[in-house]
């Protein structure tokens, strides 16, 4: 493996670093404590640093050379609200919070590299380090957008990674195309008219007709989508009633929708249009369908895939960066990030997952073999996408 030696050597000092984050976890747009260190280590390395963007989100901007070119590479810092169960020296000191996604080992790996980099400078442009708050369903990365990431810091492409579990550390995963899913939420209200159970000619049901609905909708992956795309359709909430006697006035269904293309995510609320719209009139009753869309998909531009995918493989060796793995059904707000900048989102092996070493997990821990790992692809990559000419 083409670990750089300086981060290979430095592992005690950036688990030390890792660790004092997993330690103090923070929810989404609460980083303050993790803005600090971030900002204070940027500062130490002689690079300058810009707060405030999206709350706690912190740019640090490092420049070598004359060209005008530019790239960012993105960590997210926030926690989830999960009652750690691990019992190591760094468990988490807050209750209720946890770094359950690993999200204080991106942070770690790209301050690694930051530090790296304004060491060596071995790069002809500028090299944005993003570190956002509030991947975790809040959408940190759309507000830093919003905020003017790209406008106050232009960059001509921009990149993202996260830890693994599953896939052997020392391993990447490189999807040329989607890598993880959009996700949307509906809810929908059949309209009917409540009556006395035992007199239901006198009424309209909406339990029955929202339990035909449910079945319903279960035909649109099946028959509206192409079989080639990807998508899902759960009903996950289904609210009516009150009594054993008494049908009620009204049905209220929820659920969430996957899809990996903006076309198919389309399709979805359309049909869900349709057949709430439709199997309410069938049985003499409204529906009205709330839509809301939620992360976009992650969808990777080609050429960057491919790009980083040879610097991957210039660390790791061709055969340990896998482009075999089908995408991920979760959700990334970098996918904002991705609809605004070509770049490449990929993912970087945890280990086995075993014990509940996984995502989301209250026995979940980063790996910390990968912090130099992860730090030389980074160094790498800004190396040689902004390569002296
Ligand atoms: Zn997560
Ligand atoms: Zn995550």
């Amino acid at each position: 493996m083409q670990i750089i030696p300086r981060l290979q050597s430095d592992l005690p000092r950036l688990t030390a670093l890792r660790h004092d984050i997993h330690a103090h976890p923070e929810l989404a747009f609460e980083e303050r404590r993790t803005a600090d260190v971030a900002a204070k280590w940027l500062a130490d390395a002689g690079i300058e640093v810009h707060r405030g963007l999206a709350g706690t989100g912190v740019v640090g901007v490092l420049r070598a050379g004359t060209s005008g070119r530019a790239i960012g590479l993105r960590a997210d810092m926030d926690a989830l609200p999960i009652h750690e169960q691990n019992i190591f020296p760094h468990h988490s000191r807050h209750d209720g919070k946890m770094h359950a996604c690993g999200h204080d080992g991106h942070t770690a790996m790209l301050l690694a590299a930051a530090e790296q980099l304004a060491r060596t400078r071995n790069f002809d442009g500028t090299v944005y380090f993003i570190f956002q708050p509030a991947e975790e369903g809040e959408g940190g990365a759309r507000a830093m957008i919003e905020e003017g990431l790209f406008t106050r810091f232009p960059m001509e492409a921009v990149f993202g990674m996260h830890n693994w579990p599953g896939l052997p550390v020392g391993q990447f995963a490189v999807h040329a195309g989607p890598v993880m899913a959009g996700t949307d939420q509906f809810d929908i209200v059949m309209r009917g008219h409540g009556a006395h159970a035992a007199m239901p000619h006198q009424g309209f049901d909406p339990v029955l007709a929202g339990a035909a609905l449910v079945q319903a909708v279960q035909s649109i992956v099946s028959r509206n989508i192409d079989p080639t795309d990807a998508a899902v359709v759960s009903v996950t909430r289904f609210h009516a009633g009150e009594a054993y006697n008494v049908i009620p006035p009204e049905a209220t269904l929820g659920g969430t929708v996957r899809t990996f293309r903006p076309e198919v995510q389309d399709k979805v609320e359309a049909a869900l249009e349709r057949l709430s719209a439709g199997i309410a009139a069938a049985h003499g009753m409204q529906a009205s369908l709330a839509y809301r869309r939620g992360y976009p998909p992650t969808i990777n531009s080609v050429r960057e895939a491919e790009l980083c995918k040879s610097i991957a493989a210039g660390i790791v060796g061709t055969e340990n960066v896998r482009t075999d793995l089908p995408p991920s059904m979760g959700a990334e707000d970098f996918a904002y990030m991705l609809r605004e900048k070509p770049g490449c989102y990929l993912w970087i092996g945890n280990g086995p997952g075993e014990g509940g070493c996984t995502l989301h997990n209250p026995r979940y821990d980063f790996n910390d073999a990968l912090l130099p790992i992860g730090a030389s692809y980074w160094v790498r990559l800004t190396e040689q996408l902004l390569s002296p000419a």
